[in-house]
């Protein structure tokens, strides 16, 4: 299915939708969505998809009842599954992320009557299913930075925050309810990603020294050799002893000393906010997860063929 063309005919119907994610949910047999047992749970023979539970304290006298949907991203969804694989497709395929309203105009032309709240909600809900820090960091050399996204000043670096607090313009958290007022507008991510390997990356709410090391400390864990960052000093005394810290003095305009850079991680954040930014230019932080998500996820599986990155992300719709 390498083609949109050749994913449409495996997927032509709502049942190989639905075998599909049997198969990927429960490769070793339907389980309760409830209780996560396997034993005691029978096929109604009446309602194709459907099972019932009859496991002792999980539902009533006549068991709980569930779908091959209860659970997962599509419950109760009035959308065909073949549209959620199709919306799917999309997303994981696009390299630098689509919008909701790509989305809309892709499946359902110009002048559809699909309400773009309908593909806003999908989207969401596919990129909680796509699980990017499921992808360990393994030895090292890691490169770790953070960044804020949103706002008019979208590159700005912790050095000028510093000016800007001083000058009394400090911005807020970042942390504000969409419709709130906001100073740039902005919301803080730290990341960390592995060179050749994967990318873990995580909304913050203070750039403060205590979230920055225990960030650190948890995504290195004595397991990596290797780390560099920039001359933030959050990051100074935030490793154990068997991790050795390199850094590049951004802040006097060195930003490449030999291996000694930070490139990875920068081109990640770019990336990002091309994606993220680009397309709704105000970014709240309770979606911002959800895109760190598909972006790490995306970047996690680059070198997968895209049937294993839609099995993975099928495998974990019910999570
Ligand atoms: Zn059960």
């Amino acid at each position: 299915m390498q083609t949109l063309a050749q994913f449409e005919e495996r997927f032509s119907t709502e049942e190989s939708c639905k075998d599909y994610i049997i198969a990927k949910r429960w490769a070793d047999g339907v389980r309760c969505p409830r209780c996560g047992a396997n034993e005691r749970v029978y096929a109604l023979k009446a309602r194709p998809y459907h099972w019932v539970c009859k496991n002792k304290g999980c539902g009533e006298r006549t068991g709980y009842r569930f779908s091959v949907l209860t659970g997962t991203i599509f419950q109760d969804t009035k959308v065909d599954l073949r549209i959620w694989f199709k919306i799917a497709y999309l997303m994981l395929t696009a390299k630098k992320g689509v919008s909701s309203l790509q989305v809309r105009r892709v499946l359902f032309g110009e002048n559809s009557g699909t309400d773009w709240r309908t593909c806003w909600y999908i989207c969401h809900r596919i990129r909680s299913a796509m699980q990017g820090d499921a992808f360990p960091i393994g030895g090292g050399p890691v490169e770790m930075d953070e960044t804020y996204i949103g706002g008019k000043d979208r590159n700005r670096h912790w050095l000028k925050k510093s000016a800007n607090r001083r000058a009394g313009r400090a911005p807020r958290t970042g942390l504000e309810k969409p419709g709130e007022s906001v100073g740039y507008g902005k919301v803080g991510v730290i990341g960390a990603i592995e060179r050749r390997g994967n990318v873990v990356a995580r909304v913050i709410g203070d750039m403060d020294a205590r979230t920055l090391g225990s960030f650190a400390r948890k995504v290195t864990e004595d397991r990596v050799s290797l780390v560099m960052t920039d001359e933030n000093p959050a990051y100074s005394h935030a490793f154990g002893q068997h991790t050795v810290h390199n850094t590049v003095h951004h802040g006097r305009g060195e930003y490449v000393r030999g291996s000694v850079h930070t490139n990875n991680i920068e081109n990640f954040w770019s990336l990002l906010k091309r994606g993220v930014v680009g397309t709704y230019h105000r970014v709240s932080k309770d979606y911002l997860p959800l895109y760190l998500n598909e972006f790490s996820f995306s970047h996690n599986n680059r070198e997968n063929p895209i049937e294993d990155v839609f099995g993975a992300l099928i495998t974990t719709c019910g999570r």
